[in-house]
């Protein structure tokens, strides 16, 4: 995935004409022993990705604004890089419009579900509803004609003052990809409640046990050898850090990772040219994703700001206000940001397609040996979902994009038929069926 990702980013660049992905390098740290660690070094070898295992003089004489303790190592894979996350997106929907693409923004999918009904399909691809199958009389019709099973999803205006009105669409495949919102979003949608074969039960028990959860960034402006930490100097890092501070914070000490925790950031960059970090899945703290606008008001804490402290006091020298008090706001604090981590139980992403038909008697082969007619259906509806999650999604958007209008056109993917939702289920593994 991440090979198919990066060729398709550099597609994009090409096509969109812009830089949108900085090759920065990257460091992941930690303990040599870490399970982190290790895993990362597998990876490398099993995908033959070039990298190297530096011991803490090494860091330092490559990266002079990096410090780590004795007993760590850094792993460094030059290849790493930055996306710039709002470029890549409006590339992407200002393309799809080029390609034909229709867009609606700010409307609230209240509803998916499936309907039997025929349909004309315009010049311009999009389907348009003649009549609704709703009795015996129309279904013997619909097997005459050969009509089509639907997907019917209405979309309704997101909030009292705004001018879109009401109005449903129709299409014969759906792909969801509501972030935070996927379990609000399957919880209304009325084709998740009929009894459809086969994955959905393991869909919704999936969703059910995704975790929201607050995230807060922070930026930082580095108080000594700035050169050291700007783009094209210093590389993005994972750090896998063991801290006594850690025993202190809010989600310690009973958290099962004990003194350990994970960290990530970026050289100086964007507007303000900050070094922005962050603690991975910050303090557990689960969100209700409506929510947010208040968790925004809410603002954030010293707590919040200083969740990042023993990440700069160890690595990074040149960030660190080594004359801040303890528990005081560091004078080079420049700016936070609070959003949202979806969270699977694996970390993993959840990729799901299947068929919205519900349980059909299968043809028996006798009935098939004396030539009976097929049941009268054309293009099967399907739904895919997906949610690209756990705080680790959008460097793999350009590849889930070509994997959900794969699936979505019954193309099999057997390469991700590891991220279905079975996989959190194992009852009902036997009977997957990924389309
Ligand atoms: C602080 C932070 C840092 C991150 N850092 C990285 C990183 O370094 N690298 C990386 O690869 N990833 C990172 N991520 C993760 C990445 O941003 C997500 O994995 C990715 O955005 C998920 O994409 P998505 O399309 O599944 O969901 P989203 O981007 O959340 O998009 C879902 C969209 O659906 C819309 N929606 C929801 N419900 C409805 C509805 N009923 N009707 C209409 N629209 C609806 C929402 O408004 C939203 O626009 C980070 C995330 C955060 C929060």
């Amino acid at each position: 995935m991440l090979e198919k990702a990066y060729a398709l980013w550099h597609e994009l660049e090409q096509e969109s004409g812009q830089k949108l992905l900085h090759y920065t390098g990257g460091l992941d740290i930690g303990r040599k022993d870490d399970k982190g660690i290790t895993g990362v070094l597998l990876a490398c070898k099993e995908h033959n990705l070039e990298h190297e295992v530096l011991e803490p003089d090494q860091v330092t004489a490559k990266f002079p604004g990096v410090t780590i303790p004795p007993g760590y190592v850094a792993i460094y894979q030059k290849d790493a890089g930055i996306l710039e996350p709002e470029k890549c997106t409006l590339a992407h929907y200002w393309l799809a419009r080029v390609h034909g693409a229709v867009t609606k923004m700010n409307v609230d999918v209240t509803d998916i579900a499936l309907i039997e009904g025929e349909v004309v399909t315009g010049a311009d691809g999009r389907m348009t509803l003649v009549r609704l199958i709703t009795n015996d009389r129309d279904k013997a019709t619909v097997k005459k004609q050969n009509l089509k099973r639907l997907f019917c999803i209405t979309v309704v205006a997101n909030n009292a003052g705004s001018s879109v009105a009401p109005a449903a669409f129709f299409a014969v495949n759906a792909v969801l990809t509501a972030g935070a919102w996927s379990k609000e979003l399957v919880a209304k949608a009325e084709i998740f409640k009929r009894p459809l074969a086969p994955l959905p039960p393991a869909l919704l028990q999936t969703v059910n046990s995704l975790s929201v959860e607050r995230q807060v960034v922070n930026w930082f402006r580095p108080l000594k050898n700035p050169e050291h930490y700007a783009l094209g100097r210093f590389p993005i890092f994972l750090v896998h850090l063991h801290h006594p501070a850690h025993l202190n914070s809010p989600s310690s000490p009973q958290h099962p990772l004990g003194d350990l925790r994970f960290y990530y950031g970026f050289p100086c960059f964007g507007a303000d040219g900050g070094f922005k970090c962050a603690r991975y899945d910050h303090f557990y703290e689960k969100i209700q994703p409506d929510n947010l606008e208040l968790e925004h008001k809410r603002g954030v804490s010293t707590e919040d700001i200083l969740a990042t402290k023993p990440l700069i006091e160890t690595c990074f020298p040149g960030i660190q206000d080594a004359k801040s008090q303890e528990g005081e706001i560091p004078s080079n604090y420049i700016r936070s940001g609070v959003c949202m981590f979806t969270n699977t139980p694996d970390g993993h992403f959840v990729i799901d397609a299947f068929s919205a038909v519900p349980h059909r008697k299968p043809t028996s082969n006798k009935a098939a040996k004396k030539g009976s007619a097929p049941e009268a259906t054309t293009a099967e509806p399907r739904v895919v979902f997906i949610s690209a999650c756990s705080g680790h999604g959008f460097k793999f958007a350009s590849v889930i994009g070509q994997i959900a209008a794969d699936l979505s056109c019954g193309k099999p993917r057997e390469d991700v038929d590891w991220l279905s939702s079975n996989r959190f289920v194992p009852k009902l593994a036997a009977r997957n069926s990924m389309l």
